[in-house]
């Protein structure tokens, strides 16, 4: 008998008589055709920031990298291993995705642990550490003093980050000169998890302003 997650069993099986049923033939398309995503998308791991939900997409939609904090690092060529710059360079050089969104969203834990490290790692690799130290010179322009509660430092490094991701897109050559001929698009976002607010970076300000539909 298998061990695997009942409620995950279960949800497929809502899946496949509800949702499967009426995107049969989307599916089948995709799969003759192959995915043309209109949109990467780079999203934090949060299980309460999933962008197909948010934004309400299909099959074959967003291309999706998640990762703690969605953080995009800079364009570092080392042979080593980085998974966000490999989805990177799928999605503009192959799939030739044109649209790219950078979301953060509220209560993001990456970005508490960011603010306040921990002073344990959680295990001996502490990759968390590791990881959200690409953000420590940032997070330590955030001013700790009493006029800002601990919820507006959170969000201000929460938006602060996306800028700082966005940046670290533009250091991808192939990024940078599909954006200086204007033919790429490069957005932030940040998602309110408790009251659903989606707010939308501004491209010339890096102001966070409420989107008109
Ligand atoms: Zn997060």
């Amino acid at each position: 008998m298998s061990d695997f997650p009942v409620s995950l069993l279960k949800g497929y099986e809502d899946f496949m008589s509800g949702r499967y049923v009426e995107e049969s033939g989307r599916y089948r398309s995709l799969a003759e055709k192959g995915q043309k995503p209109h949109t990467l998308m780079i999203a934090c791991c949060d299980s309460r920031a999933a962008p197909e939900t948010i934004f309400n997409c299909g099959p074959g939609e967003l291309f999706v990298v998640r990762n703690v904090a969605n953080l995009v690092p800079p364009y570092e060529p080392d042979g080593q291993f980085h998974a966000t710059s490999a989805a990177l360079e799928y999605a503009v050089q192959a799939l030739k995705i044109r649209d790219i969104v950078v979301m953060g969203h509220g209560r993001c834990g990456g970005i508490q642990a960011a603010l306040d490290p921990m002073d344990e790692p959680l295990s001996p690799g502490d990759f968390i550490g590791k990881w959200m130290g690409m953000l420590r010179s940032t997070a330590d322009q955030i001013p700790s003093t009493e006029i800002m509660t601990q919820s507006e430092r959170q969000t201000a490094l929460e938006r602060v980050s996306i800028r700082n991701s966005i940046a670290n897109l533009k250091t991808f050559p192939c990024i940078r000169i599909l954006e200086e001929k204007g033919s790429m698009r490069i957005h932030g976002a940040w998602f309110d998890i408790s009251t659903g607010e989606l707010w939308v970076m501004d491209g010339k300000t890096g102001d966070f302003i409420r989107p008109q539909a």
